[in-house]
């Protein structure tokens, strides 16, 4: 079966709605009332209270196709795009949710017959795992689904127990992998070669069935919930006959547009795939009020826009680029997403004047850079030359650290802390005097910029 990315959005959910599930919309990227968490990161997090009991709603079964970002926080796959076939800053998550209503049987049993009758997947090609105490799982697998033993796959880490915190619910889960053929490297999960692309976890179904207590035990809970989260461009993979998410419909047409605006003619070139990956991120962070700014989530916005745009310089763009691909993605995404159309002029605003503040002082950091590996002995790019380019040209560390990797080289990152520390120093022994030039410094290192000022007041939306 062949399905466009937004046919299967769709397809998702009226199979869960067919079976009494309440279609929920995605939230926003900014959780509400959690400062704990930096992104929405998955289906589950507007559903937080309701899974503790704090919230009743009035259905107890829901489905959501949930944005995500993962690019900072507990988990970050920032550093993973561009180098793996399955990641994204910015992605969706199918899900579908019990609140005290059914259990484990059921939650597998729709997974199952979701992806074998109601999109034909080949079951030979799919492989499960379970926690390793979860005989109740292993069980189902085996004997109700009727799993060959071999493919499920018993994994004793936390990779497959899930806990909300701490403490609070929590609970074992099973994940469902695809087999994209011995032609790609790559082992099943519980192997040394599982980092490869050849088995992709596509779905982590999460039975919440204790409360973890401050003292570590725990404790049944009276009404076992589920929340599950599939990825929507690796399913989607799967049904376009493609091994890569960066080869679905959507991102070949982003990469496409990509590829016209900077001029390239290498449709397989990595940069290609981050500038598509990163401008999903970037785009929809906008929509949802995030603003480019030193701290928090305004500089990891900050920090994804100046990896694209290095990418862009990369690829030999002439010119700013990058707020050009909004307009694409809106046509892409516009009819799930609208707000990516109505909002499309403040995302192209916000985007370029970054960009051109960036360029400023993108070609003249690169060249030092340039400079530093043609010369450079041994396999680390030393400190006081991030710091340079972070304090001075507004390279953020894993910007440089992503231009090291390409060359297989490391950046020192004590050196870069220790020149951090030192500027403080200055910066604190200056103000001793009384100077006042550092008003608009931001001095915590692990979330600011300090190379320009004002770049935020830049940024304000007319
Ligand atoms: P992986 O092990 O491949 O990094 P995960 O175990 O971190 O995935 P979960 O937290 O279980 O992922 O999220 C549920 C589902 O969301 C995954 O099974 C996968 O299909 C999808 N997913 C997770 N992270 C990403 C990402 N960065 N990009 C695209 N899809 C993702
Ligand atoms: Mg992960
Ligand atoms: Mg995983
Ligand atoms: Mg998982």
């Amino acid at each position: 079966m062949t399905l466009s990315t937004a046919d299967l959005r769709q397809k998702f959910k009226d199979y869960f709605q067919s079976h009494g599930h309440q279609p929920v919309a995605s939230s926003s990227l900014v959780p509400a009332d959690d400062p704990t968490l930096l992104f929405t990161n998955a289906g589950m997090n507007q559903f937080k209270d309701t899974f503790l009991g704090a919230e009743k709603r009035s259905y107890t079964r829901a489905v959501s196709s949930q944005r995500c970002v993962r690019a900072g926080g507990k988990h970050n796959d920032l550093e993973n795009v561009g180098y793996t076939a399955r990641h994204h800053t910015f992605f969706e998550m199918l899900g579908n949710f019990s609140f005290g209503d059914y259990f484990k049987k059921e939650a597998i049993e729709f997974a199952w017959n979701f992806l074998t009758k109601e999109i034909g997947l080949p079951k030979e090609k799919l492989l499960v795992t379970v926690y390793s105490e979860d005989e109740e799982a292993f069980d189902i697998w085996e004997n109700h689904i009727g799993v060959p033993k071999e493919k499920i796959i018993r994994i004793s880490t936390s990779d497959n127990f899930w806990s909300m915190g701490d403490t609070g619910p929590c609970g074992p889960c099973s994940e469902i992998f695809y087999d994209h053929g011995a032609h790609i490297w790559g082992g099943p999960p519980g192997t040394p070669e599982e980092d490869g692309d050849r088995f992709i976890e596509i779905w982590n179904l999460v039975f919440m069935q204790y409360n973890k207590q401050a003292d570590g035990t725990m404790e049944a809970l009276p009404k076992p919930s589920i929340d599950t989260g599939m990825g929507l461009e690796r399913i989607s993979a799967i049904l376009q006959n493609v091994h890569s998410n960066y080869e679905i419909d959507l991102f070949q047409n982003l990469i496409q547009a990509a590829a016209t605006i900077v001029g390239s003619e290498d449709l397989e070139n990595k940069s290609l795939r981050v500038i598509a990956d990163h401008i999903r991120s970037c785009s929809f962070l906008i929509c949802d009020g995030v603003m480019p700014s030193n701290e928090g989530r305004g500089y990891v916005l900050r920090r994804i826009i100046r990896r694209a745009v290095r990418h862009g310089y990369q690829l030999g763009a002439s010119d700013i680029f990058f707020y050009k691909l909004a307009s694409a993605l809106s046509k892409e995404m516009g009819e799930a997403y609208p707000e990516l159309v109505d909002q499309l002029p403040v995302v192209e605003k916000v985007l370029r004047v970054e960009e051109e503040q960036f360029s400023k002082t993108l070609a003249r950091g690169m060249a030092m850079l340039n400079d530093t590996l043609e010369t450079l002995e041994g396999d680390t790019i030393p400190g006081d030359v991030v710091f340079k380019l972070y304090d001075t040209y507004g390279f953020p560390t894993d910007l440089t650290n992503d231009v090291a990797r390409e060359h297989d080289l490391k950046i020192d990152v004590e050196g870069f802390e220790s020149a951090m520390q030192a500027q403080r120093a200055r910066a604190q022994q200056a103000s001793n005097f009384g100077a006042d030039y550092n008003n608009t410094l931001t001095i915590d290192h692990a979330t600011s910029f300090t190379g320009y000022s004002d770049v935020e007041g830049e940024a304000n939306i007319v």
